[in-house]
């Protein structure tokens, strides 16, 4: 039986002897079960020395495989590429940071192992060491998915989870070029058990998420698993239009009533000017899915690979 751990690195070269290290301190779990191990590491088109660190491990142990991109390709586009690249029965992904406790995988194991589960999902239940606002948006995205999507998306949910081959495939077999894997875990269904841990912060190096990838991957998840905002936009417009009527009616009335003495330009222009801003935003909402058409049509790889060993 073999295990492949999936790392996505983005120049983590502090970090990969590291994770390394503290999957093989369970070692003796996984010889008690018979568990071969792979460590693969797809390198993200890193810019530092992950990939010759990666290398040097390759050279003292064989259990260890590399994927390099040609250049920075997301770290969706990484664990797509770690999960089609494993040769494992069993397969996690983990971030090379330390921020999944490599130490849950016997617990995962054993939950996995009883064959009552096709995948162990971990959740971290605190967000110490976030920034205050960085969580307070997030807590805001996922409250949003739940009402908007159908899709089960779990709040503080981590990419670190272990899987069946089985699941795996499933998620493979979803070629999509927009990816937002959060969503497509819950997607492909199959029975998931939820671990739940404090939050580790980062050993070494720096996030690699700027508020603003947040907010674009926050995007990525809504129009990915939502259509509710094309919806809106029809909804607003049925809402004007009846607000339209109503004016009508009142300004036919009043003209009969009182003459029609020629004055409101101000507030006509307000009102176009609304007008127009709510029509733009609309178009604007369908534009953002078509500009997702357009790239899914184009059916470019998810990634390119300029080394694999
Ligand atoms: N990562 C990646 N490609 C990217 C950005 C990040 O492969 O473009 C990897 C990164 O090396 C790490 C994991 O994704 O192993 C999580 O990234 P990070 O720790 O920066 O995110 P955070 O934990 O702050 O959300
Ligand atoms: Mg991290």
């Amino acid at each position: 039986m073999i295990f492949t751990a999936i790392i996505p690195c983005y120049n983590e070269e502090e970090n990969v002897p590291d994770i390394y290290a503290e999957i093989l301190k369970n070692q003796a779990y996984f010889d008690s079960k018979g568990i071969e191990t792979e460590i693969l590491y797809v390198d993200d088109g890193s810019r530092d020395g992950t990939v010759s660190e990666v290398k040097k491990l390759m050279e003292k142990d064989e259990r260890v495989h590399l994927v390099s991109f040609s250049r920075n390709f997301g770290k969706e586009a990484a664990i797509y590429a770690g999960l089609e690249n494993s040769k494992g029965d069993y397969v996690a992904l983990m971030d090379a940071d330390l921020q999944d406790p490599p130490s849950l995988l016997p617990e995962m194991f054993d939950l996995i192992l009883s064959g009552e589960y096709d995948s162990v999902a971990t959740r971290r239940v605190s967000r110490k060491g976030e920034p205050p606002i960085r969580s307070m948006f997030a807590r805001l995205f996922y409250r949003l998915m739940r009402k908007i999507s159908k899709t089960e998306i779990v709040d503080g949910a981590r990419d670190y989870r272990l899987m069946t081959r089985q699941m795996v495939d499933a998620i493979l077999s979803l070629k999509e070029y927009n990816r937002f894997s959060k969503g497509i875990f819950g997607w492909v269904g199959f029975k998931t058990k939820w671990l739940e841990f404090q939050n580790v912060e980062r050993r070494k190096g720096e996030t690699k998420w700027s508020f603003w990838s947040l907010f674009k991957y926050s995007l990525e998840g809504i129009m990915g698993f939502s259509t509710a905002p094309l919806a809106m936009a029809s909804v607003i417009g049925i809402f004007f239009t009846f607000i339209a009527f109503v004016a009508i009616i009142f300004i036919i009335v009043r003209t009969l009533v009182f003459g029609d003495p020629t004055s409101g330009w101000p507030s006509m222009a307000c009102i176009i000017i609304f007008m127009g801003g709510i029509q733009l935003f609309c178009v604007g909402i369908l534009g953002q899915y078509l500009s997702k058409v357009y790239l899914e049509v184009k059916e470019r790889p998810i990634y390119i690979v300029k080394e694999r060993l």
